[in-house]
Parts: structure tokens; C-alpha cells; sequence
């Protein structure tokens, strides 16, 4: 009942469009004192928070489908004590996500390319670093018949090392890219895992950002990837490159569209793309870096764009 009050409190105060994080932060507290002794109890509770964010944040919760399980598991999931690792949750705050669309911080550009590492990808790591612009890779494991990243006899290790020393930032795309809605709990975190295991082999840490495969992680998946403290992270510029390799135009086309009425005052880009495919690598990119460079906007990395400092990017335990 204390919870119940101390919401609706702030609540009444108005606190919530500026406090909506220590909002839900006191619910995880409550939660995390009450949750292990009786359920049922904190059903109240989780219900006031659920009905508070769904009135601010309604496109990131829809009642009908979220209460109470899936608030609850979130919740629940920040003090979860099933993974098979040990977690240091840095920050208490940056975890309780439902999924990232947009960057934070005015005037940045943060690309993320999905899929990779491949192919194309070393090149692309070249252009890059000539033209002085930083990046996101949300790898993935073993796709693409390409064989494992951290398999010593293929070139993908010396490529991720390549994205970790060149200053891009690295997140996890799974490690065989399902769909991961459609798992089960023991799957699901297989795939978080057996990522980590990789890039705790080839570079000393692995990500506390992903994204997931075909943009599909409903709430058992949400909650999957609270408990393992993972950002869930999608895009407000879809650049739909895998869809137009035979036209790139129609991908640029939509670039500019999205860019339209749009300034570096006005809005920052999480754009998505896939430097697996040849033309994304050499001529799509190419050609965002030229007009959104014009255009003003800075190219960072997704944490920067996030205003998250470097340290949360990435775990060791
Ligand atoms: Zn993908």
C-alpha cells in the first residue's frame, strides 16, 4: 500500500514528464522488496506504474497486452537473479527500456548496421575510418553460412577487433539471428550468451545494447532482455536498404524524405542499414555520409547519441 500511495503521489504532484525514470525507479524498488515474499502483493503497485507510463509514454505500453506480466517481469527482471552470469547493473535507471527509437542528443547521426560482420565489412571499415565517422555494428554470431565470429580460422575476429579499436561501437544482433518472440526462455538467452562469450573472447567485454532480429521482441522477449540488462534498441530512419539493392534511389529517396522539414536543431538520426549487402557498403553509405554531413549533422555512435557514457556501452560480468 505504501507504493500504491507514494505513485499516485507523484503522480498528483505532476512529477511524472520530468521524473518518469525515478518513477519507475521507485517502483523497482518497491518491487525488489516486496517481489520474493508474496506476488500478489505488489500487483498494486506495479499496476500504478503501468497506468502512469502508459498515460506519458502510450507508445510504449499498451495496457491490454503488458499488465501486469510483462511490467512486472521488467521490474522483476532488474533484481533477477537466473542469469547464468553474474550482472553489475550499472545504472538502474538506463535498464528499465521497453525499446529505443530515437537519439537524444540533437544533431548527431548515429548509423547502426545490422547483420554483419561480412564480406563487405572490412572495406567498410576502411571508408570509414577515412572519412572520420564512427559507427554502430549489431553483429551477429553465425549467420549467413559465414561460420563463427570467434572461430580463429576465419577472418571475422580481426574484423570485430578492427570495429572495437577504430572507436565504433558494438551491440549484439543474437547469434544465429531468430526471430526471438518466438523462443523459449532457455533459447532466448542462448542466443544473448553465446554472443557474449565471443566478444568476451575477442575483445575483453561484450554489449548491453541490441537489437533484435527483424525488430521483433515482444514482451517475453522485453522482458528476457531487461533481466539481462540489455537497451532494445530500433530506428526513426528505416533506410530499408535490404529491400531496394537493385535501386539504392528509392533508400536514398527515403533518406531525404525523413531528412525533409527536419534540422540538426530539430531531431538526431538512428539510422538502420546493412553493410552485409555491397551496395549499402559502398553507395548507399557513401552518399548519406556527403548529405547529412552537408546537411549539418554530426556522425557518432548510437551510445553518444544517447547522451550514455562510454562506460555503460559494455560489460565485463
Ligand atoms: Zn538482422
Amino acid at each position: 500500500m505504501v507504493g500504491v500511495v507514494l505513485l499516485q503521489l507523484i503522480a498528483e504532484l505532476d512529477y511524472v514528464q520530468t521524473h518518469y525514470a525515478a518513477l519507475l525507479m521507485v517502483g523497482a524498488v518497491i518491487l525488489q522488496l516486496t517481489v520474493e515474499l508474496d506476488v500478489k502483493r505488489v500487483s498494486a503497485p506495479v499496476l500504478s506504474v503501468v497506468v502512469v507510463v502508459q498515460q506519458h509514454r502510450p507508445q510504449l505500453v499498451d495496457l491490454q497486452q503488458t499488465y501486469p506480466g510483462h511490467i512486472m517481469a521488467i521490474l522483476c527482471g532488474v533484481v533477477s537473479k537466473h542469469s547464468t552470469q553474474l550482472r553489475t547493473i550499472h545504472n538502474l535507471l538506463t535498464y528499465l527500456d521497453l525499446g529505443i527509437y530515437d537519439c537524444s542528443v540533437k544533431g548527431t547521426i548515429a548509423m547502426t548496421f545490422d547483420d554483419g560482420p561480412y564480406i563487405y565489412t572490412n572495406a567498410f571499415l576502411d571508408y570509414l575510418a577515412g572519412q572520420g565517422v564512427v559507427a554502430t555494428f549489431f553483429v551477429t554470431g553465425n549467420n549467413l553460412d559465414k561460420g563463427a565470429i570467434d572461430d580463429p580460422n576465419l577472418p571475422w575476429a580481426a574484423i570485430i577487433r578492427k570495429m572495437d579499436s577504430a572507436g565504433h561501437q558494438i551491440g549484439s544482433h543474437t547469434w544465429t539471428h531468430p526471430d526471438l518472440s518466438t523462443l523459449g526462455e532457455t533459447d532466448r538467452r542462448n542466443e544473448m550468451y553465446r554472443l557474449e562469450t565471443a566478444m568476451v573472447t575477442l575483445i575483453g567485454k561484450f554489449p548491453t545494447y541490441m537489437r533484435p532480429p527483424y525488430s521483433s521482441c515482444e514482451a517475453n522477449c522485453q522482458a528476457t532482455m531487461n533481466a539481462l540488462g540489455y537497451h532494445i534498441i530500433y530506428y526513426n530512419m528505416d533506410t530499408d536498404d535490404y529491400d531496394n539493392l537493385d535501386n539504392i534511389q528509392v533508400s536514398k529517396d527515403r533518406v531525404t524524405g525523413m531528412m525533409q522539414g527536419q534540422s540538426p536543431a530539430s531531431i538526431g538520426f538512428l539510422s538502420i542499414a546493412h553493410e552485409i549487402h555491397q551496395v549499402t557498403a559502398t553507395d548507399l553509405v557513401p552518399w548519406m555520409v556527403n548529405t547529412l554531413r552537408t546537411a549539418g549533422y554530426r556522425f557518432v555512435t548510437l551510445g553518444e547519441c544517447l547522451g550514455d557514457p562510454r562506460a555503460n556501452w559494455y560489460r565485463t560480468g
